[in-house]
């Protein structure tokens, strides 16, 4: 059955106006709230997902109508219920397809049952809303909700897809044509890039991205001291003075010559705080491309004396370090494929020449709390001279946004989701081809070349970040979105 979900989230704007980058973005919001909102007056929103609780739609839920309500929406979040497995199978094919995995046909009995859940859901949903509401359903699990609804009530409708493909084959047919009279019935559609649209909904979709919370664990600000702090504490660099805070509980581990994995500072200092470091941050999926970037950054370090003259870059291709990090292998049991990933990149590791393998660096993050684990992976991008998503495919790619906003200098892949973010040599610097360890290896050679040119694409990146990827823009757009729905 429907549940409606408590918000404990408790953003206060006067929190995020103290940061003088922040100012323009919300006074800008604040504008046009006092505009947009009068419009969606009597009518509540309600935003509609599969689940609270883990996922990268259930994490942003909370944010999102939290802002929506200090802006004055009349807006609430539930989710849809089911203990029908056969609905969670179908559904996880469904999104496998909608990435081109072949998962074979949907049958009639599949149909059925999906039909069910969503029409079960409905009947409890339809007793929380009332006519002129509008109903917001995130992603395929709900998607017939809308359907059932409108039989009895007269509302208005949206479906916000999170996921997509840029590119067509048997799988995405079959998911996009099973999702077809569904999605048909809908007002409007949202998706992250224009790439993912289905041609029947080329005439009522737009675009809005996923989106930063500027004051998360993940992205806030760090003084010096907080982090190197987080990097004593989580065991990335040796404690040489003492700190304030205490250890946390779990410490990266560090895979080691033998395959084993250690603490972080054996058998050295990572160098976090002192050489170039090259960084890439990601779950352990063969899409997200480690296996090139460990390869090129082999061949990076193999090439250095055949070709630089300049004594000053000689010396930084020398120091410079790759972190190549990820959830731990503990976090990842009922992963069989990202052990998989995980377990190849350890046996290369280990038949590297001791030379270069010194300075690979692969680390596992745990995952037992997500503020320390948010806090790892905040300091990491920030101690990056170059942080790379170099992915073979990405729906939008948040690793990319991040190191953006930190003001890092990044180098991604021309994966769809990247491309959304950075434009080459602009923003930073992007790869043709995710597979071409040449081509990557003098992409990272050039970037740590020139200083001066890292910076400015490092700057350029920020200034998008802030005004294109932070929660108060993705605000801004579902208002616009939601006026000219009930306009329309
Ligand atoms: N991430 C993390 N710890 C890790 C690896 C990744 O917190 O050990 C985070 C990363 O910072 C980002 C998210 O997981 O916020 C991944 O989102 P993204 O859109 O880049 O890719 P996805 O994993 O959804 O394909």
């Amino acid at each position: 059955m429907i549940e409606q979900v408590d918000i404990k989230e408790s953003l206060s704007l006067e929190d995020y106006l103290a940061i003088p980058y922040l100012r323009r973005n919300i006074r800008d919001l604040e504008l046009e709230a006092q505009t947009l909102v009068p419009h969606l007056k009597g009518r509540t929103t309600w935003m509609v997902n599969s689940t609270a609780k883990g996922g990268g739609v259930a994490e942003m839920m909370p944010k999102l109508v939290c802002l929506m309500r200090l802006l004055g929406v009349d807006i609430n979040w539930a989710v849809i219920n089911t203990d029908k497995m056969p609905f969670f199978d179908l559904t996880k094919s469904l999104h496998n397809m909608i990435h081109g995995v072949d998962k074979g046909e949907i049958s009639s009995v599949q149909k059925e049952v999906f039909e069910q859940v969503n029409r079960e859901n409905a009947v409890g949903l339809e007793k929380l809303m009332k006519n002129g509401d509008i109903l917001a359903v995130h992603d395929p699990q709900p998607i017939a909700l809308n359907h059932f609804i409108r039989k009895n009530l007269d509302i208005k409708s949206i479906w916000r897809c999170h996921i997509g493909l840029d590119s067509q084959n048997k799988a995405t047919k079959t998911a996009w044509d099973f999702l077809k009279p569904y999605a048909e019935e809908y007002d409007m559609a949202i998706f992250t890039a224009p790439e993912y649209i289905p041609p029947y909904l080329a005439g009522k979709s737009s675009i809005i991205t996923p989106a930063l919370d500027p004051l998360s664990h993940k992205n806030r600000d760090l003084i010096p001291h907080k982090l190197t702090g987080i990097l004593c504490n989580s065991g990335m660099i040796q404690e040489h003075n003492p700190v304030v805070t205490p250890p946390f509980e779990n410490k990266a581990m560090r895979l080691q010559p033998d395959g084993s994995f250690a603490i972080a500072t054996t058998p050295d200092d990572t160098g976090l705080l002192y050489r170039p470091i090259v960084t890439q941050i990601s779950r352990w999926d063969r899409l997200k491309g480690f296996k090139p970037l460990m390869d090129a950054f082999v061949l990076l370090k193999k090439n250095i004396k055949k070709k630089v003259t300049d004594e000053r870059h000689l010396r930084r291709l020398e120091l410079v370090r790759l972190i190549m990090a990820g959830p731990d292998p503990a976090s990842i049991q009922d992963d069989p494929e990202g052990k998989e990933v995980l377990k190849e990149l350890c046996d290369t590791y280990v038949n590297l020449e001791p030379a270069i393998q010194k300075d690979v660096i692969l680390l596992a993050l745990p995952m037992q709390s997500q503020k320390e684990n948010a806090l790892m992976v905040n300091a990491l991008q920030r101690c990056s001279t170059v942080v790379v998503q170099n992915s073979i495919q990405e729906g939008f790619g948040l690793t990319c946004t991040e190191p953006m906003l930190k003001g890092r200098a990044v180098l991604v892949s021309n994966a769809c989701g990247l491309r959304q973010q950075i434009r080459d040599n602009i923003d930073g610097k992007m790869i043709s081809d995710a597979t071409n360890t040449e081509e990557i290896a003098n992409a990272l050679d050039s970037m740590l070349a020139d200083p001066k040119k890292r910076e400015t694409w490092a700057l350029n990146a920020q200034r998008r970040a802030i005004e294109e990827f932070l929660i108060f823009t993705q605000a801004k757009k579902w208002l616009r979105t939601l006026s000219s729905l009930v306009a329309s």
